[in-house]
């Protein structure tokens, strides 16, 4: 299978290229992504085929479907990563909260947030590519907290692939910072930079845009590739796990093979509801994917107006800070899909030139097949944790952003998966405090809500507090680029 791109070809790069191009570069022409010329079918004959499948099973004969250029033993190296989850004979357990209601519990890796579902794999096809081809990689990270203990696991004592990860100083929780922060290899830099999260990517991006950074790494040598969700290395399993929840269902006899569901997405960059639209299109029996946001809510005036306006926006700190988004890069992915190249480029355009857009009607309407969207406010979340924690199950504040557009945008009476993004114990401070205990630190945090809920803290957490800082570097914006001149 060949990949394209979404905003049409400018002359300059390949009109198609295979899958191993598209993740070691991958940014297309005009500022474009990749995506795949044509998707599997992913309908009842393959969902029939895998009832019984083991998750590592499944993610395999997805890939083979797709008919990439990585061959079967590394793919079979890759999802074997996910031997190292809580429970190797299901990485992704499904818990039932609601007679109609089931949670996929996409956390149970390594940092604790479902990042891993697709960078521990991708980080391993990444690694080995560079490695077979001889070449040296630089994946540069901002993040807000999850994103960059996930890529900094993915790649640690890799040897053809260098991390450097930028987090803004105070702006993320005690635990997120610890995972950067105590992360012990050679090939990971983790520098904390005095400002937010805005300020953070701000500087990155500079960085990456000016000519003699760019001009120290061709004399080094090093190419630089991305790890974000532009990445299709990192959709494609994305894809999997939605498959995944609807096999469970399946099997615990709550729907018949056929019977469509509604998927709830708690949604910032896209990535994961991509991968349900894809997975719906390819023939998962979805009724419609649900979009959950929190204020910052640019997504769900995009799928209820077909306005896509970031003019008079400006970002706002929530409980949910991975969806403290206004530019959400996997939308493109969904109108190129949709309107085609010419028109997701004149979009796109639009945005980078004026700050925004509008659908036409019949746009709407296509989109609006098979999305719906709402939004929650940090108050409404910590109400939702309250409830749940009070029936014996502790959530997450992104996921509890779900629970409105389970509740509201139903129009079927059709049974639902909610996606926990997160573990608890990564934002036990609005855990805690959702729970009457409000308190500053999360040490202290996640001893309450233990005590409270009677639930455990696994041992990647807990350790964290005595693992020693292996990074102190906090810098000015202006200094990045010395200290990452120093790590090359
Ligand atoms: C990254 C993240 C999200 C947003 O996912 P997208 O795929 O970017 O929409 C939601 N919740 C958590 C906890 C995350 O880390």
């Amino acid at each position: 299978m060949q990949f394209i791109e979404t905003r049409g070809n400018d002359g300059r790069k390949p009109s198609s290229l295979a899958f191993s191009e598209a993740i070691l570069s991958p940014s297309a022409s005009f500022g474009g992504l990749y995506v795949p010329e044509s998707l599997p079918d992913l309908g009842e004959t393959f969902l029939s085929k895998h009832l019984s499948s083991h998750y590592k099973t499944l993610a395999l004969d997805l890939l083979r479907s797709f008919e990439i250029d990585i061959e079967p033993e590394v793919l079979e190296e890759a999802v074997s990563r996910y031997d190292a989850f809580d429970d190797p004979a299901n990485p992704v357990p499904t818990v039932q909260i609601e007679e109609d209601c089931f949670v996929s519990e996409l956390y149970h890796g390594p940092t604790r947030a479902f990042k891993d579902m697709a960078l521990q794999p991708f980080g391993y096809i990444l690694g080995n590519l560079a490695e077979k081809r001889d070449e040296k990689y630089l994946i540069m990270a901002a993040t807000s907290g999850d994103t960059g203990p996930a890529t900094l696991e993915t790649f640690k004592n890799q040897s053809n692939v260098k991390v450097a990860c930028l987090y803004p100083d105070g702006g993320t929780s005690d635990v997120q910072k610890l995972q950067m922060v105590t992360e012990e290899a050679e090939n990971l830099k983790v520098i904390g930079v005095k400002g937010n999260f805005d300020d953070t990517q701000h500087a990155l991006k500079e960085l990456l845009a000016s000519e003699d950074f760019k001009a120290e790494l061709a004399a080094r040598n090093i190419k630089l590739s991305a790890a974000n969700s532009v990445n299709f290395g990192r959709i494609i399993f994305q894809i999997v796990y939605h498959i995944h929840a609807y096999l469970e269902m399946v099997r615990a006899g709550k729907i018949a093979m056929g019977e469509k569901i509604y998927l709830v997405v708690p949604s910032g960059n896209f990535g994961n509801a991509l991968g349900g639209y894809y997975a719906k299109k390819a023939g998962l029996p979805v009724e419609k994917i649900l979009i959950a946001s929190n204020i910052n809510n640019i997504l769900t005036d995009w799928i209820t107006t077909g306005a896509y306006d970031i003019t008079d926006r400006e970002l706002i700190l929530t409980e949910s800070p991975a969806m403290d988004i206004l530019k959400s890069s996997n939308i493109e992915r969904v109108m190129f899909d949709k309107f085609g190249a010419q028109r997701t480029k004149e979009l796109m355009d639009a945005l980078s030139t004026e700050g925004k857009y509008q659908l036409t009607d019949e746009e709407l309407a296509s989109l609006q097949e098979d999305f719906s969207a709402t939004f929650s406010s940090d108050e409404e979340g910590e109400a939702v944790i309250a409830k749940y924690a009070e029936n014996g199950y502790i959530m997450d504040p992104h996921t509890a952003m779900c629970m409105k557009a389970y509740e509201t945008l139903r129009d079927e009476k059709l049974p639902a998966v909610i996606y926990s993004t997160a573990e608890w114990t990564k934002f036990s401070t609005t855990v805690s405090k959702s729970l009457g205990h409000a308190v500053k630190d999360d040490k202290e945090a996640l001893d309450l809500v233990r005590e409270h809920a009677n639930v455990t803290v696994p041992p990647m957490i807990t350790g964290l507090f005595d693992k020693a800082v292996k990074h102190t570097i906090v810098v000015e914006k202006e200094a990045i680029k010395e200290e990452m001149l120093n790590f090359l």
